[in-house]
Order: structure tokens, then C-alpha cells, then sequence
């Protein structure tokens, strides 16, 4: 792992940069001008989450079966979370495995989706449900990246950030309530705390069977939103930044965690134009959808909730009545 400017990379093998239409206009001759390779290739598949299925992991395998890719050939994935996901998707199954480097582009997938090794594409009963746990051979980070990226994208990247604080690091918290992220080096500082705090977790639970479900606090709630606005309100981390103010205050009525700390989880959410409030229409219809969670099982609801900031508790016994009442508290916004 490289959080730093590229560097010049010389890869003596056939490598394949997989990318999008959007992060190849703006970005491809940088990289271009940093990497060199004995055979190299370019794959664009269409932009969007949409897009991450069954037909663009075709389109990249034809392309290596086409240019008679081996197992010591080397994909690069390079573009933000979705990208990230279908490269080392396509790379865990070309003939059984070949390598991959992520260069992730967002804030998001720098934070997040380029660290721990799962891949996957979506298909028509959900997202992400089909995949393989495929590490890269390293993740390169450069913010460069990050000058052109979106304030939405930015944002839903600071909710990642902000969501591994709360779960794993207090001193990372409170470096986060007087930092400016939009200060580069400062950003710079973040990125790292939170790869290494993710990075540190899944070296304790690769496969995710146990202190790894916790990467999900906020996800249970924010996955409902998602699904209740049918994908298009709100981007990821935005739902996230939403639900991680609904597990708070599940926490606060648990007394897990204090008004106070909910509130300044909040403020800090707020100072990135994050989201924190939901128009729960029905909070009977929000409950039953929790249960499409991958997580949770026919009968029983997995929570990740805060204790306090900083640290966190993976539980499926939180009684009905307690999260209803808390979904009411978001009824009338
Ligand atoms: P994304 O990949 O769709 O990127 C968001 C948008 O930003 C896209 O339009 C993209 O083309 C554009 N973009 C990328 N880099 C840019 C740049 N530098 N400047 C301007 N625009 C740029 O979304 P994302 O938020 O990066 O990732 C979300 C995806 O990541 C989801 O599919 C999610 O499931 C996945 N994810 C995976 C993991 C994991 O552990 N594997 C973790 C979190 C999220």
C-alpha cells in the first residue's frame, strides 16, 4: 500500500488499466505518464453503478482472452469503487486468479472500497451479491485524483471516513472535529488513519465473520434508505451518513453512547453538507426491509451500534419496539 504520488512504475508483463469513459478523459494521461508496461492495454466499460454486472466483467474478460492474457498478467483498476469492485471481480476468476493493483480515484474507494479485498458486481436480486474475497497486489493512492472530484462524491467519501472513527478510533475522531479535510494535507493525514484502521481490521477478519461486520454501522439503516428511494436521492455515503445518525441514536436509547456524542457525530456529518435526517414514512415498512440485509438472518436483525465514540457492538437481540421508536423519532422531518 502507497498513499503518496505515484511514482513511475515500470510492470514487466501484460497489463490491462481497467477504467470508464469519465476517469479515463480526466485522469488516464497522468497515470499514462507514471506507468509503463511491456504490453499495455486499456478497457473502458460505461460509468455508473448500473453498470456493475454481468455484462462489463464479459466485455473485461473478453478483451484478456482476446489479448491472450496469462496468470502472470497484472490488471490495474482504476477509476472509483465501482471500478474497483469489477476489476478485482474479473481478475479473482481470469483463469482462476491473476493479479490486480488498485489505483482507486475517489474519495470513497480510496478510503474504503480499494482496502480488504472484496469484489464483486450486482445483479437482478441486489447489490453486491456476487463476488470473491481477491486482495490486491497493492492499492496506490494519490489525492491528485481527488481535485476533480464532485462535493457529493467528496462528501459521501468524508461518511466512510468519519464511520470508521466512530467505530474503531477515538483520537482519529477528535482529529476529525478540528481538521478541515478540504485542507489537502490534511486530507492527506485522514486518508491514512482511516486505510489504516480498515486495514487493520480486516488483518483481524478477512473473510468477515466476525469485528469486520462492523465497517457496516450505519449500512443497516443506510441500506433501507437506499432501497426506500430506489438508489436515486441519495448517493451511498450519503444513506450511510443518514443511518449512522439512526444507529447513534438507537445507541443513545440503549444508553450506549451520550446525546452528546450523537450530537457531535452529527456536526461533524453536517460540517461535510452530509445528510442527517430522513422522512421515515412508515416505520412498520422500514423495519420489514431490513431484513433484505445481507446480514441479518430470517428472523433476526444484525445492528453494528456505537459504544460511545470509538468503539462498537455487533448485536442481532435489539428488541423491535426499541428501533420502531427510534424510526418514529424520524418520522416527521
Ligand atoms: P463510483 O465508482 O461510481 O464513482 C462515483 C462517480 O465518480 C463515477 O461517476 C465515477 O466515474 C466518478 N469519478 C471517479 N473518480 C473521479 C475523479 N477523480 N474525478 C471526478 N469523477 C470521478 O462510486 P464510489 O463511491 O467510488 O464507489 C461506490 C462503489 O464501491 C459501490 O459499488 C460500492 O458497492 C463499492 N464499495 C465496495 C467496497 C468494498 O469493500 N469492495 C466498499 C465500499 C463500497
Amino acid at each position: 500500500m502507497n498513499i503518496d504520488s505515484l511514482c513511475k512504475t515500470h510492470f514487466d508483463t501484460k497489463v490491462a488499466i481497467v477504467t470508464n469513459p469519465k476517469v479515463a478523459g480526466l485522469h488516464l494521461a497522468y497515470l499514462l505518464s507514471k506507468i509503463t508496461a511491456k504490453e499495455l492495454y486499456i478497457i473502458t466499460v460505461p460509468d455508473g453503478e448500473e453498470y456493475k454486472n454481468q455484462e462489463s466483467i464479459n466485455t473485461i474478460l473478453e478483451s484478456l482472452f482476446n489479448h491472450r492474457f496469462n496468470r502472470k498478467s497484472l490488471l490495474i483498476a482504476f477509476g472509483g469503487g465501482v471500478i474497483g469492485d469489477m476489476t478485482g471481480y474479473a481478475a479473482s476468476i481470469y483463469q482462476r486468479g491473476i493479479d490486480f493493483v488498485q489505483i482507486p480515484t475517489t474519495l470513497l474507494s480510496q478510503v474504503d472500497a480499494s482496502v480488504g479485498g472484496k469484489t464483486g458486481m450486482n445483479n437482478s436480486y441486489g447489490k453486491n451479491l456476487i463476488g470473491a474475497f481477491h486482495q490486491p497486489r497493492t492499492v496506490l493512492i494519490d489525492s491528485h485524483f481527488l481535485t476533480t472530484l464532485p462535493s457529493r462524491e467528496f462528501g459521501a467519501g468524508v461518511a466512510e471516513i468519519v464511520k470508521m472513527a466512530v467505530t474503531f478510533n477515538k483520537d482519529f475522531f477528535d482529529f476529525l472535529e478540528i481538521a478541515d479535510l478540504n485542507d489537502s494535507e490534511v486530507l492527506q493525514e485522514a486518508i491514512k488513519q482511516a486505510v489504516q484502521t480498515k486495514a487493520d481490521v480486516v488483518a483481524k477478519d478477512e473473510k468477515e465473520h466476525g469485528i469486520r461486520v462492523a465497517l457496516n454501522y450505519g449500512h443497516t439503516f443506510g441500506h433501507v434508505i437506499e432501497n426506500e428511494t430506489k438508489y436515486k436521492r441519495f448517493l451511498h455515503g450519503e444513506a450511510v451518513a443518514i443511518g449512522m445518525v439512526m444507529a447513534n441514536e438507537t445507541a443513545v436509547s440503549l444508553d450506549l453512547m451520550s446525546k452528546d456524542e450523537a450530537l457531535r457525530v452529527e456536526n461533524l456529518l453536517k460540517k461535510y453538507n452530509l445528510p442527517t435526517s430522513y422522512n421515515v414514512e412508515s416505520s412498520s415498512s422500514f423495519y420489514e426491509t431490513f431484513f433484505l440485509d445481507k446480514k441479518s438472518s430470517d428472523t433476526n436483525i444484525t445492528f453494528i451500534i456505537p459504544v460511545g465514540i470509538g468503539d462498537v457492538k455487533i448485536t442481532d437481540t435489539i428488541e423491535m419496539q426499541t428501533v420502531i421508536d427510534v424510526l418514529n423519532q424520524f418520522g416527521e422531518v
